[in-house]
């Protein structure tokens, strides 16, 4: 596989908080210790190892991560300045402002937000330097945020400015459907969205609610914090991003994602499904064939956003399996699933499927909350019943909208106020864009 490598922005409290999950597992599993020292012969006996796609080796030796986190106050990274990673990552990616975008999405793209900007994007210019031949770009914020919602929408602007033909995929906390930290989310989420979509080409979106419920549900954490959270984040991310840190037998790189998910380029929003979501304890008694992972990933409950995938209609399915699989078992479950009736696929996309298969299985973090296991998959799936969570999404908005109320804090900050009802319209056109495709030719 040529060497490609990826620039990975964190931006706003969840996008850093991520970061530190995400990290710390990429350390493992490529034999990195906490300040960048790469373990003795680890590599050495694992020449298929394309780990500096992640990962700069520095003319000492240390492996640095590619990678800008910017927020525009310092509590969150000055816990990454002080922490156990603090000498992994380089001091100048790591961007803090003093003033908050206090939740507000016009802080974070007029007002405050574009102080920062020009610092930002130097650092990300400085970060592709070190590449020989930068592949793209992964972004990890929050849509409810003023920072991830504001400052990202910003820099996307930027980053397709002067990086365009780059891709450029994020990696967004949805507002929760009932538990919402914010009260302004949903105008926050409404205002990135239209913002953000002419500029990303593939958004996944992740609601903290349906990794609560999984936590709870299948591994027994009665009261999840955003740690276990985004450690399971981390893990989904692992194996989505395998194949471009390992070689492995089927291979998938960032421009072939986009290819093989997005038939339009608004539809850019796929599902994430990950299975085995397993504690220790119960991985003891299971067996986890090929066949039970293909099974669970079109459950809803092993979805990362709470949405119904029997209300809508597969387009495209990118599986991506790690560990011990063999390639006819993964044919022998998609042949099975394509028989089921339950599962809808548009009929003008008649092959769906699109495989990675990666050796290299999970690791796990230790004193985490999944089990290690031989075996895991990760699918990420186009599919219309993601209209449900926008449709939810446009109401909230809707029902603040119509009573004008909280609008004068962003307008304060410099937004017109004809930019809500150009995001509520962007929105209510992605809805009917979704019901279209799902009628059949
Ligand atoms: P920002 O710094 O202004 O972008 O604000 P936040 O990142 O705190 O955005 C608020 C949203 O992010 C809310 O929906 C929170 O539930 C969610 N959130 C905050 N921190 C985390 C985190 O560490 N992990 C996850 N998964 N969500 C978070």
């Amino acid at each position: 596989m040529p060497n490609q490598e990826i620039i990975q922005i964190h931006v706003g409290q969840a996008g850093v908080q991520i970061a530190s999950a995400c990290w710390e597992l990429y350390c493992l599993e490529h034999g990195i210790q906490p300040d960048g020292t790469v373990y003795p012969n680890y590599h050495n006996q694992r020449e298929d190892d394309t780990f500096n796609s992640f990962f700069n080796i520095s003319a000492v030796g240390k492996a640095v991560p590619r990678v800008v986190m910017v927020d525009l106050e310092p509590t969150v990274i000055d816990e990454i300045r002080t922490g156990c990673y603090r000498q992994l990552f380089r001091s100048e990616g790591l961007i803090t402002g003093k003033e908050d975008a206090a939740s507000n999405f016009a802080r974070g793209m007029y007002s405050i937000g574009p102080e920062m900007i020009d610092l930002a994007m130097d650092r990300i210019r400085k970060t592709a330097e070190d590449c020989c031949s930068l592949q793209g770009f992964l972004l990890y914020r929050a849509f409810g945020g003023g920072t991830g919602s504001g400052f990202t929408a910003l820099l996307l602007e930027h980053l397709c400015r002067d990086y365009g033909n780059r891709p450029k995929l994020t990696f967004s906390v949805y507002p929760s459907p009932r538990i919402s930290p914010v009260i302004v989310e949903p105008y926050n989420a409404t205002l990135t969205t239209h913002n953000c979509i002419e500029y990303e080409d593939t958004n996944f979106v992740l609601d903290n609610e349906a990794m609560y419920d999984i936590l709870a549900r299948n591994l027994d954490v009665i009261r999840p914090t955003y740690t276990n959270i985004n450690r399971i984040l981390g893990q989904v991310v692992s194996t989505i991003t395998a194949s471009l840190r390992f070689a492995g037998a089927v291979n998938v790189d960032l421009q072939e994602f986009q290819t093989n998910l997005i038939p339009y380029p608004r539809i850019h929003f796929p599902l994430i499904t990950y299975a085995p979501f397993i504690s220790a304890e119960k991985a003891y008694h299971e067996t986890l064939s090929t066949a039970q992972l293909t099974n669970s990933c079109f459950e809803p409950a092993n979805q990362m956003i709470k949405c119904d995938p029997r209300k809508g209609k597969y387009i495209s399915c990118c599986l991506f399996y790690r560990g011990d699989v063999a390639p006819i078992d993964i044919n022998n479950a998609i042949t099975d699933i394509k028989t089921k009736k339950s599962i809808l696929f548009v009929n003008w996309c008649p092959t769906g499927f699109k495989v990675g298969l990666n050796y290299q299985p999970p690791t796990v973090v230790p004193g985490g909350d999944l089990a290690r296991v031989q075996r895991a998959i990760t699918m990420l799936s186009n599919s219309t019943a993601i209209k449900e969570a926008w449709t939810l999404l446009l109401h909230k908005f809707s029902l603040m909208h119509n009573k004008r109320a909280f609008i004068h804090h962003y307008i304060g900050e410099g937004m017109e106020e004809s930019e809500f009802a150009e995001a509520k319209e962007n929105l209510s056109c992605l809805i009917q864009d979704y019901q279209e495709v799902e009628k059949d030719s």
